[in-house]
């Protein structure tokens, strides 16, 4: 008996001190979770109506391979529509704005840029990084300053700082050294060449100053207008294609130095292109006049650029193996302005965006029922096989998944996952 005794006071005290250790190393338990690495990519603003024809031509040949081989679905945007930052912390959190507390890209009240630290919320990726997986988030909207995480942050003011003129801001890293890493590869607008970005747009075909004399005045008058204005679109082009080559280069770095079980990658580019040129792509549709050299010159700069985030989607995807689970998603689609008087805010944006998954566990179906971007973190949930919280605002996109899968893991739920002031 008193041999068995020791013997278990001696397990005991050994057990006490792993869990010490565990506890100076900063090691946290993975408990049940489920083993798998994991890539989302999100793409602001990437609109079906767009994708599909351009699938039909075999130009989009990443997404379409993931598409073939995983579900795929129109996923409804937050109603009424709201801004970017507020729907992709709904994707992040499985919460409504409410809840969230991220209502806009400023707080009406303060008059301040809402932060991360205004976020009432948990993400997905506090959530599972607090279960021992790791995590790599790049460029999220409303991330800084930077939260600790386990693993690797980038915030979106590495490259998209709110005064883009002024010294960069503090914490734009977790850890801050990380910044060391990654600073040499945030590039600019005037780090790109011509060269770089010819291939979007068709500037031969630009009319001439002289063509432009021979029309009518008031045609004459907008054709100049749009020959002297290409140069600034030029220039705001390359500077959200500097922006998404930025992140790109951060996302490889981080991959191929600090692999961890979870990637999280936000690339704002698809959106930049499409407010600026989604009217010179489908004039008609969205019902605005446009200049015939804007319609000649920029007419297919949208879906050269869908071509090109398909690409970088490509490059993300090649960095992993094929068991690996990737996501694409985007926050809203978009429908141009309907008048010249509505561009700029907005209106544009459509309320269906783009939902891709394809991965162990997950069927390989093509399309399935319309989904909502509060669905993103409880299925993120469900693919770690934890449980979703009562408290969100989305559910499990069980059409995506393998029954053996859900058999396996059944969909499970807890009050919350919000830490308490108590605790
Ligand atoms: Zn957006």
């Amino acid at each position: 008996m008193i041999g068995r005794w020791r013997i278990a006071k001696a397990t005991l005290g050994l057990v006490t001190v792993i869990l010490l250790l565990c506890l100076v190393a900063g090691c946290r338990s993975r408990g049940d979770v489920v083993e798998r690495r994991f890539v989302l990519v999100g793409l602001d603003g990437l609109e079906w109506s767009a994708v599909e024809p351009l699938l039909e031509e075999g130009r989009l040949p990443n997404l379409e391979a993931l598409m073939n081989r995983g579900v795929w679905c129109r996923l409804r945007s937050l109603e009424p529509k709201r801004k970017s930052p507020v729907i992709w912390t709904t994707m992040s959190t499985g919460k409504l704005p409410d809840k969230h507390g991220i209502s806009d890209y400023v707080d009406p009240m303060t008059k301040k840029l809402f932060t991360s630290n205004v976020r009432t919320a948990r993400t997905f990726w506090d959530i599972l990084g607090e279960r021992g997986l790791t995590v790599t988030v790049i460029g999220w909207l409303v991330s800084w300053p930077a939260e600790e995480v386990n693993g690797y942050m980038v915030t979106d003011y590495f490259r998209y700082p709110p005064k883009p003129d002024r010294p960069l801001p503090e914490n734009l890293t977790y850890p801050d050294e990380l910044l060391a890493e990654i600073e040499l590869l945030r590039i600019v607008d005037r780090d790109i060449p011509d060269s770089e970005v010819e291939r979007f747009f068709d500037l031969a075909d630009a009319m001439s100053g002289e063509e432009a004399q021979r029309l009518p005045v008031e045609k004459m008058f907008r054709e100049m207008r749009a020959i002297s204005e290409f140069e600034g679109q030029i220039e705001r082009f390359k500077d959200f294609f500097a922006a998404d080559r930025t992140f790109m280069a951060v996302a490889q770095h981080i991959i191929r130095k600090h692999p961890t079980d979870i990637s999280v990658v936000y690339l704002r580019g698809t959106d930049s292109v499409s407010h600026m040129f989604w009217a010179a792509g489908w004039p008609d549709a969205v019902g605005v006049e446009v200049a015939e050299t804007d319609a000649r010159v920029f007419g297919e700069t949208v879906e050269r650029y869908y071509v090109y985030a398909d690409e970088m989607l490509g490059e993300l995807v090649a960095e992993f193996g094929d068991d690996t689970t990737i996501m694409v998603c985007s926050d809203h689609g978009f429908e141009g302005p309907r008048s010249p008087n509505e561009r700029g805010g907005i209106k544009d944006h459509g309320p269906l965006g783009v939902f891709v998954l394809a991965g162990p566990g997950v069927r390989s179906v093509g399309e399935i029922e319309e989904t909502s971007v509060r669905d993103i973190t409880p299925t993120i949930l469900e693919l770690f096989g934890l449980p979703i919280g009562v408290d969100m605002d989305g559910v499990v996109m069980m059409d995506a998944f393998e029954d053996d899968y859900l058999s396996a893991h059944p969909v499970r739920q807890i009050p919350t996952y919000e830490i308490s002031e108590e605790e």
